[in-house]
């Protein structure tokens, strides 16, 4: 298998997509210092899945992306693929058919990595395994790094095993056996985790066949318990039955007697509605009655009072007439005295009047007139007159006056008598009619009494026959409040059949006792004790202890097929280990010989070899070497040539037994002196029949020998390109 070509772009000084092709099998890449030639080998590295920036002379993953120049920008990501010739079907497997593999690797600046074998999306894992035991594996002897060749001597013991495992084929035995290794470990923590897990289960296991034992005992004396208990419970049943019966029978007579009592009630209720009604008609009578004797009695009064007021009428009347025969008497004298007075009268009268008018005429004759003299003379004529006409008619009209009364006043005793005699006839009429009167009156109050008494006897019936039904009211109630208590208590009885009856269906599998109660009692309250005695019981306990066992069935079987597989797997890394060793040591003893041959064809004598630390299984290796006509064997007193050139011979020894496709070597023979330079070229030379070599290198020796020369510049400042020169060219770029 040879490196056909080299894609890149973006990576490092590589910014611009660039194919590099390596046609001969001794490529030697030429350029001045920093024109990006040892970037070339990083990007190899980088492809084969590198991950530590240390190894490709970066800080950060993100560093091999170019990161811009004086006149460029920075790019986002970068990729390389190789294109390796596989038509002598260098790569079995599924790799077998295909004459060309390629693989890519492609970075963006998120440090993401994607990989690809022959173009389809692969893992880094796939890569890594693609190179695995080519040479080119892991830490791989096929890449010498610029400045570490003389380094390569004075590697640590694992490092050069290391060496020797991947020439040998078994670094790909190693990766599967640190696989079988860690399936190992998982498995022997399943199986451990498993059997932490059966021990619990078993622990469970012997907990739960004490609890299920225990819950047999519990379920047989509840069983012995339910017997029991039905026993007393039918019993009780019966109890409740009888009292029901009485109860009921009781009830029924209750209802019987309040039926009677409410008829009698009824009875009394007529009788006394009938009573109410004579009562209510007989006052009605009693009241009629009473108004007629109040009517008599009042007539009574009335004509009573009557009587009274004609009596004195009478009696006014008659002192009125009396009265009145005294005036007559009285009037008849007057009239006597009146008759002999009107003569006497008659003269006193005109000399009265005379001597007055005498008077006044003489008054007046002073201040009169003649005219008026004959006015007062005829007034006094008048005067006179008059005088005389008065007196006389006095004593007549007292004379007229007098008889007119006497006639008045015997009028009047005419009319008295007549009247008198009239209220005399009206009161004898009413006497009759009072004493009618009062005799109606007797009759009345006599009837009155007796229908007053009727009345108060109705009422007395009525008081009794009411003072009966209340007694008979509350007589019911009384028996009704008991026969509601009864009704409640039969309730009560009711509901205690209705439960015990839905416990007792319960039980229809118990077995029936037989027995006496107050024994059985007394065995049921033992039997509770020794329950209560039993504590706290597990009913799921059989369930799960099935459950369990079940489980612990699957754990067994479980452990033991992890028990067989991780015999398997012991002995499949016994096998490993095995063929690794023998393998190892083959290829140990095999390079070992090539050493011996080629170690003194470079240096002209001495001895060489590797040499294993110690007895271990995986001891390290240590190489000894000592150079021709010099004593001592320590590397670390070698030349830098020297040790240059003993690395060399290492590294040539493992390509003589397992030659990976390519070598890359960056300035190898940079310490070697020129006929050193010729001797390396020589071997590499040799070697080139089976390995393909890509070199860097500044040495006009080695360029001459190489066959094809890659010139590698930066004309744009920061930018590397690759140009195709010969030796001279080649020559003029490295002074460059
Ligand atoms: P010498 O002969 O001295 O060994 P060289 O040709 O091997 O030199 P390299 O080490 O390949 O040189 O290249 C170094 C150059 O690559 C440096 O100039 C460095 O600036 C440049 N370089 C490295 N990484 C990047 C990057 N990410 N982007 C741009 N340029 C980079
Ligand atoms: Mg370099």
């Amino acid at each position: 298998m040879r490196l056909k070509s080299l894609k890149l772009a973006g990576f490092k000084s590589f910014v611009d997509p660039i194919q590099i092709d390596f046609p001969g099998i001794m490529c030697g890449i030429v350029g001045p210092n920093g024109c990006g030639k040892s970037n070339i080998i990083d990007a190899i590295k980088w492809v084969k899945g590198e991950l530590s920036p240390k190894s490709l002379r970066s800080e950060s993953l993100q560093d091999v992306i170019f990161n811009g120049s004086d006149t460029r920008k920075p790019v986002s990501h970068c990729s390389v693929e190789l294109f390796f010739d596989n038509s002598e079907n260098f790569l079995g497997g599924e790799y077998l058919e295909f004459d060309e593999v390629s693989v890519k690797r492609e970075m963006g600046r998120d440090g993401q990595s994607n990989y690809f074998i022959n173009n389809a999306s692969a893992r880094r894992r796939d890569v890594q395994d693609l190179f695995l035991g080519t040479g080119l594996g892991g830490n791989s002897y096929a890449i010498i790094e610029q400045g570490i060749i003389s380094s390569l001597v004075g590697a640590k013991p694992e490092e050069l095993r290391s060496y020797v495992e991947e020439a040998a084929g078994i670094s790909k035995y190693k990766e599967r056996k640190r696989e079988t290794e860690s399936r190992i470990r998982r498995t022997s923590e399943n199986i451990s985790r498993l059997k932490d897990l059966e021990d619990e289960v078993k622990r469970s296991i012997r907990r739960l066949n004490a609890e299920a034992n225990l819950t047999s005992k519990y379920k047989k004396l509840r069983d012995k318990e339910k017997e029991y208990q039905k026993f007393i419970l039918s019993d009780d049943m019966g109890e409740l039955l009888k009292l029901m019966n009485e109860s009921e029978k009781e009830n029924k007579s209750i209802d019987k007697d309040l039926e009677k009592m409410d008829g009698d009630r009824l009875a009394l209720v007529a009788k006394r509605d009938v009573t109410k009604t004579q009562l209510m008609e007989s006052l009605k009578e009693l009241e009629e009655e009473q108004r007629g004797f109040f009517e008599s009695g009042a007539k009574i009064s009335l004509i009573e009072e009557k009587e009274k007021t004609v009596s004195i009428r009478i009696e006014e009347l008659s002192k009125e007439e009396q009265k009145n025969l005294a005036n007559l008497e009285d009037l008849s004298k007057e009239l006597d005295s009146a008759k002999s007075d009107l003569s006497q009268i008659n003269e006193d009268i005109m000399q009265d009047i005379l001597n007055d008018s005498k008077k006044v005429i003489k008054k007046m004759e002073s201040d009169i007139s003649d005219k008026d003299s004959v006015l007062i003379e005829k007034s006094l004529k008048e005067f006179w007159k008059k005088g005389y006409q008065y007196g006389i008619g006095e004593s007549g009209e007292a004379v007229e006056t007098i008889n007119a009364l006497r006639e008045q006043f015997a009028s009047r005793n005419e009319q008295i008598i007549i009247d008198i005699d009239s209220m005399k006839k009206d009161l004898v009429k009413e006497k009759g009619e009072l004493s009618g009167l009062i005799e109606i009156r007797k009759t009345q109050e006599l009837k009155v009494i007796e229908l007053r008494s009727n009345q108060d006897k109705a009422n007395e019936e009525m008081r009794t026959i009411e003072a009966e039904i209340t007694k008979l009211e509350t007589e019911k109630e009384r028996i009704v409040q008991q026969r509601n208590e009864k009704e409640v208590n039969k309730r009560t009885i009711e509901i205690d059949i209705k439960e015990k009856q839905e416990k007792l269906d319960l039980y229809e599998e118990v077995k029936d006792l037989e027995g006496e109660r107050d024994l059985i009692v007394q065995d049921l309250e033992k039997l509770q004790k020794r329950i209560m005695n039993l504590g706290p019981i597990n009913f799921a306990a059989p369930e799960t202890l099935e459950a369990e066992k079940e489980r612990k069935e699957t754990l067994s079987g479980q452990i033991e097929e992890l028990e067989t597989s991780l015999n398997k797997l012991d002995e499949a890394i016994r096998k490993i280990d095995m063929e690794s060793n023998k393998s190892f040591h083959n290829c140990l003893n095999s390079v070992n010989k090539y050493l011996e041959e080629m170690f003194p064809k470079l240096f002209g004598g001495g001895f060489c070899k590797l040499d294993l630390l110690d007895k271990s299984e995986d001891s390290g290796l240590i190489l000894m070497a000592r150079l021709p006509g010099k004593k001592n064997t320590k590397l670390s007193q070698l030349s830098g040539g020297e040790k240059a050139l003993t690395a060399l011979a290492l590294v040539f020894s493992l390509f003589s037994i397992n030659p990976a496709p390519f070598c890359l070597l960056d300035e190898v023979d940079a310490p070697l002196d020129d006929d050193n330079t010729g001797r390396f070229i020589n071997l590499v030379n040799e070697m080139s029949e089976k390995v393909q070599f890509i070199f860097v290198t500044h040495n006009k020796i080695s360029m001459e020998k190489s066959s094809h020369l890659l010139g590698v510049t930066m004309r744009d400042l920061g930018v590397s390109k690759v140009v195709s020169v010969d030796v001279e060219q080649a020559m003029e770029l490295a002074q460059s």
